[in-house]
This record gives structure tokens, sequence and C-alpha cells, in this order.
């Protein structure tokens, strides 16, 4: 029997315990996997408290490094212990969960040499006249406390994006991990304390967002707010944060167009993965797929007849393809968003049926204009297919939505290509693979409802300092 651990916050490296506890659950067969503590917003006040505290004390840029490369070697030693618990706890079939600890490692050692590579330089101040005899240079210093608010589908990989800067530039950091998968995110944090990681640096506080989420981003004493997650709690946090750096990623309604000149064979697989890979919870994940009127019905069929053979069922089923959602809520809304559409006239061509909290991949043509299929994030195993003329057309119909995170073109031409590098409006545009390409040193974010600033190591221990002037007058 795996085995079934029930957690404690951790607050700055302590364990501490709580009167109330949330069973997590997995949502294919209600399997209790482990509890945590719900904490109240005491919690977080004594967690960003000691967060405070401990910036005090030195924490030099080698020793970030030494504890951010170890805690990377534990974690690839560790990885099918985690790669299981993100299986049980999560919405990712194992085969899925079995890629996220290598790639979590590999971003916490992106961080730790990003951190190495933090510098200012010197200023010219002899530029204007009077500045003559000034001598000066700007350095990063860490930005103070980092509130770090994590989603359910990759959380190792954002637990890393998040902490593995911060903690690389000099910070302290408060975590709060999605209620449905916290497990996989204290296990890091203990991994990041056992190589080392001094005492106050990092607390995870466990708990419902609604209850203790205005406490964690109000709080003055926080500097940054890096949320992944949905539009409506980003807008929240928006609206409370205050006067603090904000690096929000959001959602997506991400498009790929194929035109006909392209390699339709790998177009069709990498769209397929794209659309329905983590039972499309996926910020990244394909939703529209706009495919050129001239190879519309051989390269739908194509895509009909990859779908249709995508096996849905449990995550611990190493032949299952799409597994269950996070939970039954929200297949049951991923249902009822398929059923909007279909009384406004769409149809499916593959899929289209739910099992408790499994939603078969699902294809669907003339989704009409409006429907939330069409506008809002579907966040689950459904893609529609568009037939279009012209690259124009596609490319103003790629951009009629309020999101910008990733969008993609098939082709072999790099006429079509540039324009589509050069008119989506986007935060990456992604040629002959799908939306769902990442590199974590890239900039990573978007534009519009999907978000505000850029993940990516660089970027974000960038984002996690504050500029420092010295200036000399002689
Ligand atoms: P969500 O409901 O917004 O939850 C995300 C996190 O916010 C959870 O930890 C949640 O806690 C917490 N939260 C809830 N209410 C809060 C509040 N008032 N203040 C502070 N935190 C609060 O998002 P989700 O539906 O789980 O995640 C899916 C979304 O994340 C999708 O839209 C997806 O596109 C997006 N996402 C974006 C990226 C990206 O990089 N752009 C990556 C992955 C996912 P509880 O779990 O306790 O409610």
């Amino acid at each position: 029997m795996p085995e079934v651990r029930h957690w404690d916050l951790l607050i700055g490296g302590e364990w501490r315990s709580g009167s109330e506890r949330i069973d997590v659950r997995n949502a294919y067969n209600q399997e209790l996997v482990g509890s945590i503590v719900r904490a109240a917003p005491a919690d977080i006040e004594d967690a960003v408290g000691v967060a405070q505290r401990t910036l005090r004390d030195p924490f030099p840029s080698h020793e970030r490094y030494s504890v951010l490369m170890s805690a990377a070697d534990r974690i690839d030693s560790a990885a099918e212990e985690y790669a299981l618990l993100i299986a049980r706890e999560g919405s990712k079939t194992i085969t899925e969960a079995r890629r996220e600890p290598p790639r979590a490692a590999g971003i916490l050692r992106l961080a730790a040499e990003e951190g190495r590579r933090l510098s200012g330089r010197t200023l010219p101040f002899d530029i204007r006249p009077g500045s003559e005899n000034r001598r000066g240079y700007y350095v990063r210093k860490p930005a103070g406390v980092v509130a770090a608010i994590m989603p359910f589908n990759d959380p190792m990989a954002v637990a890393a994006h998040k902490v593995g800067p911060a903690l690389a530039a000099g910070n302290s950091v408060v975590v709060k991990p999605d209620s449905s998968t916290p497990l996989t995110v204290l296990k890091m944090a203990e991994d990041l304390y056992a190589c080392g990681l001094p005492a106050g640096r990092l607390s995870v506080v466990t708990g419902h967002g609604s209850e203790i989420g205005d406490a964690l981003v109000t709080d003055p004493r926080v500097r940054v707010v890096a949320f992944t997650g949905g539009v409506s709690t980003g807008e929240r946090i928006t609206r409370k944060a205050g006067i603090k750096k904000l690096i929000l990623e959001l959602g997506a309604n991400s498009p790929v167009i194929v035109m006909p000149d392209a390699d339709l064979e790998k177009a069709a697989s990498a769209i397929i993965a794209g659309a329905f890979a983590q039972a499309g919870q996926n910020c990244l994940g394909v939703q529209r797929i706009f495919i050129h009127s001239a190879i519309y019905d051989t390269f739908s069929d194509r895509l009909c007849d990859l779908t249709s053979a995508l096996k849905a069922g449990h995550s611990l089923d190493p032949s299952v393809d799409v597994c269950q959602m996070i939970r039954l809520a929200e297949a049951e809304r991923v249902e009822a968003w398929i059923n909007e559409a279909l009384e406004g006239g769409a149809i499916v061509r593959a899929g289209g049926r739910r099992t408790g909290a499994v939603v078969e991949a699902t294809l669907l043509e003339n989704v009409p204009a409006g429907c939330r299929l069409q506008c809002e994030e579907i966040y689950g195993p459904v893609a529609g297919l568009y037939a279009f003329e012209t690259l124009e057309e596609a490319v103003a119909r790629s951009n009629d939505v309020d999101y910008g995170l990733h969008a993609a073109i098939f082709t072999e031409s790099l006429r079509d290509a540039m324009y589509a590098a050069e008119n989506l409006h986007v935060g990456a545009v992604i040629v002959n693979d799908s939306t769902d390409y990442r590199l974590d040193s890239m900039p990573f974010g978007g534009t519009g409802r999907s978000g505000i600033g850029r993940e990516g190591l660089k970027f974000a221990v960038e984002a996690m300092t504050e500029t420092r002037v010295v200036c000399f007058n002689l």
C-alpha cells in the first residue's frame, strides 16, 4: 500500500500542527493520499514574520547555489517517489508525472546558475555636466519576502519556478500550494531543508486560498507576489495586493494555425499531444485549431482518428493517455461547456463523454462564436476545429480573445512564419510545434488576461530583486 502521510504546516523550517485538517484524495477513486493542516490567517502572519526576520541573516550566493544544486540532486534520486505522489494527488498520468521531477530538478539548477550571475554595472556619471566627480554603480538586492501561490497542474515545476529564483536571489519565501496538490510541494520543501536551507528561508502554508490568500497577498511585508492560477484569482490578488511587485501567470485559450504546406503528420501528433496532455489542464494547451480550408477535411479526419485512439482512465494506469480531471466538479463544468457549444450548433467529432471525473479527449466542430469554449479558457481535454481561408484571417481570429500566452503555426513558408511571429499578440509564437512548448530558461508569460511579467529563471531572478544605485560624490 502506498504511504498516506499527514503533513503539518512548515513555518520557517519548523513543523507546526493545526486544529483542523483537509484530506487530499485522488479524484478518480477518492483514495486518501494524505492530509494537510487548514491554516488560519494567524499562521500566515507568523510565516511572513519569520520570513522577514530571516532576511537579516547572511545567506551568501555560494550557499544559495549549493542548497539549490543539492536539492536538485536529491529530487533526482527520489524521482519515482515524487512521480507517484503527483499522479496520486494530482491530475497527471503516471507517464506525465514521471517527466516532472527531472524537470523540477533542472529548473532548480538553472535558478542556482542565474543566482550566480546576478550583478550590476558601473554608471558613467560624467555624462551630465556637474557630475564629473561622481563615481558609482548599481547592484541588485533581494526584494525581501516573496509570496508564491501555486496551481495544481504542475506542482513541482511551478514550485521550482518560484522558489528556485526567489532563493537564488537571496529572498525568503512563503509558499501557498494548491489545496489539491500540496503534498508534492511539502515534500520539496522538506528536501530543500534537508539540503542545508537555513531556517526561516522557506515556509509552506497549506489550506484554502479563499481563507488565507488575502492575509498573504495584503501583508505589506511581502514585497513580491508570484502567482500562477486562474484569471479571477489573479484579478482579486491585483485588487488586494497594494504596493508590491506582481508576477501573474494566468490562463490562456491558445490557437494553432495549420497551413497547407506544413508537415501534416508532424503537426497532427504535436497538436493532439498539446491539446490533451494533463487532461487539458495546461495553461499552454491547444484549445483552438485553425485549419486551412484546402486541407480541412483530411487534416481534421486525421486529428479525430488520433483523438479517438486516446485511452481515458485512472492516472496510475500506465496505458492511460487522458486521466481524471483534478476534481469531479471540474469535469462537470467541462461537460456543461461542451453542452453549451452543442446547443449553439457545435458537432462532436471525437470523444465528448464524461464518466465521473474523467472527460474523454474531445474535438468539436462548428463551435458557435461567443460560447465559453470559443472565448474563455476550457482548461480540460476539449478543443475546437475551425476552417480558414487566409493566414491574415487566421491570425486575426487567433487574436480575437482576451488571452495571449502562446500561439503556434505549422508551415514550411518563412514568409508565413514571419507574418505570424510579427502579428500574433502573445508571449511566444511557436513555429512547427504546438503551443505546449516551453524551455524553462526562456522568458515565459503572456499578454492581456494571460498575466503580468515574465518567469523563466533569468527574468524571475531579476523580478525578485530591487536595483540599488550607489553614488560617491568625490
Ligand atoms: P486558482 O483557482 O486560481 O488557484 C490557484 C491558487 O490560488 C491555489 O493555490 C488557490 O488555493 C489559490 N487561491 C484561491 N483563492 C485565492 C485568494 N483569494 N488569494 C490568494 N490565493 C488564492 O487556479 P486553478 O483553477 O487551480 O488553476 C488553473 C489556472 O491556472 C488556469 O487558468 C491555468 O491556465 C492557470 N495556470 C497558468 C499557468 C501559467 O504559467 N500561465 C500555469 C499553470 C496554470 P486553493 O487551492 O486553496 O483554492
